[in-house]
């Protein structure tokens, strides 16, 4: 009988797989690649993945240890999945053990058990059925539980119960009537939702158009760019299609960015179907990330959403993906295994063979160029849709007027006039804090951060670092020379707060930003404190810059559209037209008519006057032809090797080494560098970076590999801190 190697991704460093001969009496039927599986890997017990069985191994195969123990007795992930973390690995560069390791939920990686926990449901008894719950006049909440239990006659759990205001004390008291009781119930037929299924909404000519495309294309690996303005009805489009989908008895996938992932996102595709939705956001316990995981991976879930890592869902019946706002930075992790969830969504419709479709006011350059050359079918939604009217734009000249602290009068005058009609106004402004910059009026000293090249921003009460977040209290004195007077420089959101409400003090002035969001629930407490309008006056960095909706929105005020005008970053430009047309797009969304103003020293830049007057995709084809002429992507392919030290001498070595490797070994790669990297010292290290470049993808990949392999030997490679970006999507 032949020998069978188990080639198994552990968690660790090493760039492949390790190979095991199978554990003591067990069975080759139970050796299929997906489960999980205990190995002993130096004098520890860790928990991988098995990806294989070969024949053959490099090493001799008394050499070989023996795997402890499987874990699964089927497998955990499915084989396109495990095709789409492998490829991720193979294309991101990075060790495949961790890329499962990121794919799966950490009690899995611990080798819990996989099995949903049985659920807990209450159900009306016999006698409960009896009762007439309109007859029950003084106790109205016991009314309301005997009546949403009569439309789920397979019974509710208590956290729905809970949800609808109905506690533990009025449980009791039914239970004590013996009207209900409770019963264990399968997970896999979880069904319920406290939502009435809505009704879909009957679509315009664009948005019925988009249906038909992608109903009629259902179970092909085919990717749709579902490219519409702001407000024209791209979720309707999602929903509907999922509505399709699901009736095929398949699951849809949904992910959006990180700061979308709010309770009214949800809610939108909860109040719609009468169905199970799974939500795996960043706040879940990891028992819950468990149970989110296996809903998913058992079918119990038709609907999937959440951020970047949803990705990584395994889906028992696969049936869609949908990258909401496919262009939003938070699809790519900036740490670690540096994926792009939007592109790995793309993979994984080829691999699994569904359609993908990516939507979004402002596609990425990428994803219109695979639009423009017919990879990706293109779907166009040109106007808002209802009776929403697209919002008007100006740009206010800044030039010569007065300015009360980062607020022109003409602008202060507009936010009056909004605000007198009883609209909401929302001031844009990308910089939190309350001052970028404390400096003494006598010497010219700035506070600057004693670990990084970088200034601290003033806060009301502190100064921070906003790079390695430490803080330290306001100093009252200059070092430098000892005068009293420091001034606060330049405006960020706290201060522009503090204007706002003295200048109108009735209208409610509401601050979102990170520092304001940061408790636990914040963000609920806000959405609900702008849609029931209690606050009219919204300070918003990026983070209201998108996805949202606020249909009393009338005025989007952009503060300082010149900040991005003048980057060297070659994305910067792509990154500002986005962010503008989204903040836009907050205005007049509904009703009543939007206006957008846009505070600026350069009402002339070509930028401005394209986005302004013929909108985004003329933009983005611009931006196209001016990437081509460079010959940067979409058009070539980077990546950046990053690398800290604290030693400078060393890092430099270093790098320069890795360089010379590039030439010596003749590589068809353009060097970049290396340069001291755009913020030099962070928390304490020097830092440095050196770009790559290739105009075939095929190149670059091969050229990596061989560099990452020489920079592991590298007797330095321990004391320095370095990673590779592929497809980065900030350089500096
Ligand atoms: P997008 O996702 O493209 O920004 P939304 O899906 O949020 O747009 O839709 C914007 C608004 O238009 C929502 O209030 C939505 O209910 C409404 N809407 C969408 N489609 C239609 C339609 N066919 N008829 C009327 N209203 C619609
Ligand atoms: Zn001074
Ligand atoms: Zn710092």
């Amino acid at each position: 009988m032949p020998v069978y190697i188990l080639q198994v991704a552990v968690p660790s460093p090493l760039r492949k797989c390790l190979a095991y001969l199978p554990p003591k009496n067990c069975s080759m039927a139970q050796l299929i690649p997906g489960i999980r599986i205990q190995v002993p890997l130096r004098n520890r017990q860790v928990i991988g993945v098995l990806t294989a069985l070969t024949q053959q191994t490099d090493y001799a195969l008394d050499k070989l240890k023996t795997a402890t123990a499987l874990i699964d007795d089927k497998p955990l992930i499915p084989l396109s999945l495990m095709q789409l973390i492998n490829w991720g690995s193979v294309y991101y560069q990075w060790p495949i053990g961790d890329a499962f390791s990121t794919a799966l939920p950490a009690l899995f990686r611990q080798g819990k058990p996989a099995v949903l926990a049985t659920l807990k449901h209450w159900q009306l008894t016999e006698s409960g059925w009896q009762i007439v719950p309109e007859e029950l006049t003084r106790a109205p909440l016991q009314a309301k539980a005997l009546k949403l239990l009569r439309e789920q006659p397979t019974g509710l759990t208590k956290t729905v119960l809970h949800q609808a205001e109905i506690g533990s004390n009025i449980l009791r008291s039914l239970l004590n009537k013996d009207w209900i009781k409770e019963v264990v119930v399968k997970p896999t037929r979880i069904n319920q939702s406290l939502m009435p299924k809505q009704e879909k909404l009957a679509l315009n000519p664009a948005q019925q158009q988009a249906v038909a495309e992608i109903s009629a294309q259902l179970k092909q690996a085919k990717t749709f760019l579902l490219d519409g303005v702001t407000g024209s009805g791209k979720t309707e489009i999602y929903l509907q299609v999922i509505a399709e989908v699901i009736k095929h008895g398949q699951q849809a996938l949904i992910l959006v960015p990180e700061i979308n992932l709010t309770p009214q996102t949800v809610e939108r595709f909860r109040a719609r179907f009468n169905i199970e939705t799974v939500v795996l956001h960043s706040n879940l316990t990891d028992n819950q990330r468990l149970t989110a995981w296996l809903q998913a991976q058992t079918g119990a879930a038709p609907i999937v959403i959440g951020t970047r890592s949803a990705i990584f869902t395994p889906l028992a019946k696969p049936g869609i993906i949908i990258v909401d706002e496919e262009h939003d930075a938070s699809f790519k992790q900036q740490d670690s295994f540096r994926y792009c969830a939007r592109d790995l969504a793309v993979m994984r419709g080829k691999l699994e063979n569904i359609p993908v479709v990516l939507g979004s006011a402002t596609p990425c350059l990428e994803s219109l160029n695979n639009a423009l050359k017919g990879r990706y079918q293109h779907l166009t939604l040109p106007e808002r849709a209802g009776n929403a009217k697209p919002p008007t734009f100006r740009a206010l000249d800044l030039r010569g007027q007065v300015m009360q602290e980062g607020l022109s009068g003409t602008l202060l005058t507009v936010m009056e006039k909004h605000l007198k009609a009883g609209n909401q106004v929302l001031v844009f402004l990308n910089r939190r804090g309350y001052a970028p910059v404390l400096i003494c009026h006598h010497c010219g000293w700035i506070a600057g951060c004693k670990h990084c090249s970088a200034h601290l921003t003033l806060h009301q009460n502190f100064l921070q670092c906003h790079h390695c977040a430490s803080q330290q209290p306001i100093y009252r004195q200059c070092p430098s020379c000892q005068q009293t007077k420091l001034i606060p420089v330049g405006i960020g959101t706290q201060r522009i707060e503090k204007i706002l409400e003295t200048r109108f003090p009735k209208a409610g002035v509401l601050r979102i930003d990170r520092d304001s969001t940061r408790r636990k629930n914040a963000m609920e407490t806000i959405l609900h404190q702008i849609n029931s309008q209690q606050k009219r006056i919204l300070i918003g960095t990026q983070m209201l810059a998108k996805g949202h909706h606020f249909p009393h929105v009338t005025l989007v005020a952009i503060l300082d559209t010149d900040a991005g005008l003048f980057s060297s970053d070659f994305r910067a430009s792509e990154h500002l037209a986005q962010l503008l047309m989204q903040v836009a797009g907050r205005a007049g969304r509904a009703e009543k008519p939007g206006e957008v103003l846009l505070q600026t020293y350069h009402p002339e830049h070509p930028l401005l006057q394209i986005l302004l007057t013929i909108g985004y995709l003329p933009f983005a084809k611009h931006a196209l032809q001016e990437r081509q002429m460079a010959q940067l992507p979409p058009f070539s392919h980077l990546a950046l090797l990053r690398a800290e030290a604290m030693n400078q001498e060393m890092l430099q070595r270093f790098m320069q080494e890795i360089c010379n490797f590039v030439l010596q070994q003749q590589l068809p790669i353009q060097l970049q560098g290396p340069v001291i990297a755009p913020l030099e010292r962070k928390a304490g290290h020097y830092r440095m970076q050196l770009l790559f470049h290739a105009l075939q993808r095929q190149t670059l990949n091969a050229g990596l590999k061989q560099i990452i392999s020489h920079v592991e030997q590298h007797k330095a490679s321990k004391k320095i801190r370095w990673s590779v970006d592929v497809d980065p999507i900030n350089l500096f």
